[in-house]
């Protein structure tokens, strides 16, 4: 399960994936730690084993460690990951994910980039020298990398940065048509530039660190994706989508989805 505990973001990437930018009313009203609770009761009454907290960013709710310390009673043996934006993120709380047994991960929106793919005047190198204190603290960071038409010329440099910076893993991915994005279609890569993404990574020297490859460009389950656009882009080799199977999303006002980037036909319930 991806339970995302916020809307609220101090980033303003341009090619945010939350589906709230298209469909402000799953943002509102947001779940308090009760609310939170309950939906955790209920994780454990169905067995789940692995939950990522998320947002916007998850840092900035001032409950999170109340809702992260009912998570491990009720679920103690569960998988425990949480997606930050990592600007708030320091060695003190590095240390308390640590004790938590929370798995961290953030993205690396770019290097010379960086500011115009946040929508802020920040620099990598606090991200960086995050990941890398993290790496220190045996507790690494696994780190995204969203590809657009404006990082795209950096992007294999990006992977280098994170990988020497001691990334856990790195995931990387072309922008997808929906939230933020769905507004700046500019951003989109074509298929071959994400090949040629693909190829500038593979052709580095082997940092270990292990890492892969996003292919979807636009997600299958949104309901209002022209056949043609889907055609265009769906990689024919890409495994099943595990959305509403072995994947679910609970959004910041409690409703539960099957798909993290998109409104399906279904709706939320
Ligand atoms: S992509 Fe993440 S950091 Fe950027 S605006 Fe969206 S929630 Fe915030």
């Amino acid at each position: 399960m991806t339970l995302e505990l916020t809307a609220k973001c101090n980033f303003r990437c341009p090619y945010c994936y939350c589906v709230w930018h298209e469909y402000p009313a799953l943002a509102k009203p947001e779940l308090d730690a009760a609310g939170w609770k309950t939906i955790l009761d209920k994780c454990a009454a169905d067995g789940v084993d692995d939950i990522l907290f998320t947002g916007g960013e998850a840092l900035l709710r001032n409950d999170l460690f109340d809702i992260l310390g009912y998570a491990r009673r009720v679920l103690p043996k569960a998988k425990f990951s949480l997606f930050t934006n990592a600007s708030r993120l320091d060695e003190t709380l590095i240390k308390k994910f640590k004790r938590r047994k929370i798995h961290l991960a953030t993205s690396l929106q770019g290097l010379r980039t960086y500011g115009a793919m946040t929508g802020t005047r920040r620099s990598y190198k606090r991200l960086l020298a995050v990941v890398a204190r993290a790496s220190e603290l045996k507790w690494p960071i696994a780190v995204s990398m969203t590809v657009t038409k404006a990082n795209f010329g950096e992007a294999a440099d990006m992977f280098v940065a994170a990988a020497l910076s001691g990334a856990s893993t790195i995931q990387v991915g072309p922008v997808i048509l929906g939230g933020r994005a769905a507004a700046n279609q500019e951003l989109m890569i074509s298929r071959d530039e994400w090949e040629e993404v693909k190829r500038r990574i593979r052709a580095l020297p082997d940092a270990h660190v292990p890492y892969t490859f996003c292919d979807e460009f636009i997600c299958s389950c949104r309901a209002d994706t022209p056949k043609p656009l889907l055609d265009m882009w769906e990689e024919k080799n890409r495994k099943p989508c595990p959305a509403g199977k072995s994947f679910g999303v609970i959004g910041p006002n409690g409703l539960y989805r099957t798909c993290l980037h998109s409104l399906p036909k279904g709706g939320c319930r």
